[in-house]
């Protein structure tokens, strides 16, 4: 398990912010997190495990773990997918560039080598990794789609000489 609460606490400390119980458990279950998430996947973690912590609060304090640098958000377009940034250090996020699903792919050594390279002006810097592709899913659904499509054509070439 990662030990994103100390860092925390740490990070609210210097920049004045409320540290509360309710932020450090947050914290608590953000780094048990493995997989990609989102905040709404968390609060029904949470909620599950018994804690009471209202959305706002649970949205707050997710995008101050991101200011931390703590997790780092996908780049992505509608609902903020994040992954935490000891995850991010050792796998790749992997995204369908059709379905939008990511898989996360083992790149311990190549981020590590990402994580060293010289960065202009910018320290701290957290390196994040995204591959975009076709998933499995969505190669099989093209080449269906391309069979199909050459089918027809075919077809109709057959129609259009039998015409004849
Ligand atoms: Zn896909």
């Amino acid at each position: 398990m990662s030990d994103l609460v100390s860092p925390f606490k740490a990070f609210l400390k210097q920049h004045g912010y409320q540290l509360t119980s309710e932020r450090v458990e947050i914290a608590q279950v953000v780094g048990q997190q493995r997989r990609i998430f989102t905040t709404e996947g968390l609060i029904s973690q949470l909620k599950e495990g018994g804690y009471r912590q209202s959305r706002g609060t649970v949205y707050s304090t997710v995008r101050l773990l991101a200011e931390a640098g703590l997790i780092v958000q996908l780049p992505q377009a509608s609902e903020a997918h994040y992954l935490t940034s000891e995850q991010a250090s050792l796998y790749a996020v992997c995204r369908c560039r059709c379905c939008g699903a990511e898989v996360l792919y083992r790149q311990p050594r190549r981020l590590e080598a990402l994580r060293h390279a010289p960065t202009h002006r910018y320290r701290l810097v957290q390196p994040l990794l995204v591959f975009f592709g076709l998933c499995q899913r969505c190669e099989r659904e093209t080449a269906k789609t391309n069979n199909k499509r050459s089918e027809t054509q075919s077809r109709g070439l057959q129609q259009a000489s039998s015409s004849r």
